[in-house]
């Protein structure tokens, strides 16, 4: 009559955790190739700087910081796709860090390194910091 008593969170199976491993290992080696080029391409603008006239430097600082702003989001998805593959090394990838429930396998398909279901996201995000 009383709720479930599972004080164990939702889990998927360690076989259905297994299958977002090779997707999460080809987003990181995609993201590894981008940001090694990106960082490249940053360190040849900051060189490049101190020339001749060093007056009209507006442009190139202007897309430095949007490269810069770039490898910053990248290295954040780095950083979550890693923690993704760590939790299935844990067995607990696919359960939402917020509520705990599982993260729909629709969502998994679009963002597989995502910790949060849409929703818990969503208050994350509102929450602000
Ligand atoms: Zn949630």
């Amino acid at each position: 009559m009383g709720p479930l008593h599972d004080s164990a969170m939702a889990r998927l199976t360690k076989a259905q955790q297994k299958k977002y491993q090779p997707t999460l290992l080809r987003i990181l080696r995609n993201l590894g190739v981008k940001l090694e080029r990106m960082e490249e391409a940053v360190l040849l603008a900051q060189t490049d700087g101190g020339g001749d006239d060093g007056e009209d430097l507006g442009a190139e600082g202007y897309s430095r910081d949007f490269q810069l702003g770039l490898i910053e989001n990248e290295d954040v998805i780095l950083r979550s796709v890693r923690a993704a593959l760590q939790r299935i090394e844990l067995g607990t990838f696919g359960t939402c860090d917020g509520c705990e429930e599982l993260i729909p396998p629709r969502r998994l398909e679009v963002v597989p390194y995502t910790r949060f279901c849409v929703e818990c996201k969503q208050e994350a995000e509102n929450a602000g910091d």
